[in-house]
């Protein structure tokens, strides 16, 4: 795959993601990124959390070799490095592996330890969005696995849309996707998943500020809990 002659301006860019967001509102998954991957060739890339690897799969059909960019962020389970590790090893995808700038270790000698508890909106600018800005600056177009079920905060997340944070196309090719298309995907196509899904997780972050759900709770309950943050910033 070669790169795309596709316009840097990014008007341009963000007219191309609003239209597209219109034409492929009722387009599967693939076709979603299959017309990605068209329009952006090797300036696109999809990040994935290590949750599950639906959308680097869907992705891998649509371009083999496609570039899966994942966040480390020093804080991960030992499951979510695991799946890393087993996705680059059995997918046909190129796994790159972001890291902030300071380890744990160094945040800590600066900031004190257990930043996370103190100040989570800080940890997370530091080993999560400025990271993501920094490692997604090659591309045009990146691509998440948001759904609009997931929680009330993504209940309007377009397929295609502006990213008006990192000027770049944002596309969420499972967004109309609900946790049962999710499962169905996987059991039909045996794609990787976090073994901790199936330990009481319903979505998975960073260790200090993950836990299990409760009865009833949403899938993202268990992130922050207890506190009014709901989303790491790389959403917002
Ligand atoms: Fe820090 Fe928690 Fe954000 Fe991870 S999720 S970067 S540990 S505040």
């Amino acid at each position: 795959m070669t790169t795309a002659h596709i316009t840097s301006d990014t008007d341009e860019l963000k007219a191309l993601a609003e239209q597209a967001g219109r034409d492929l509102e009722d387009a599967s998954a693939l076709e979603i990124l299959q017309w990605a991957t068209e329009t952006f060739g090797n300036t696109f890339c999809v990040t994935s959390s290590m949750e599950d690897a639906v959308v680097a799969h869907l992705a891998s059909r649509a371009m083999p070799g496609v570039d899966v960019v994942f966040l480390d962020t020093g804080y991960h389970f030992e499951e979510t490095i695991g799946t890393r590790d087993a996705v680059e090893a059995v997918m046909d995808v190129n796994v790159i592996t972001l890291t902030p700038r300071q380890t744990v270790a160094e945040q800590d000698a600066e900031f004190g330890p257990k930043l996370h508890d103190r100040d989570p909106d800080l940890c997370c600018a530091m080993r999560k969005v400025r990271p993501l800005q920094e490692g997604l600056a090659g591309y045009t177009a990146w691509a998440t696995g948001l759904r609009r079920d997931e929680s009330p905060t993504r209940a309007n997340t377009p397929v295609v849309g502006w990213d008006e944070k990192r000027r770049k196309v944002k596309v969420s090719p499972i967004a109309r996707w609900t946790q049962d298309d999710v499962d169905a995907y996987v059991a039909e196509h045996g794609v990787l998943t976090n073994p901790l899904l199936t330990d009481g997780y319903g979505s998975v972050g960073c260790a200090p500020c993950t836990r299990r759900l409760l009865e009833g709770e949403d899938a993202r309950a268990g992130r922050w809990a207890g506190r009014a943050k709901t989303e790491c910033g790389l959403h917002g």
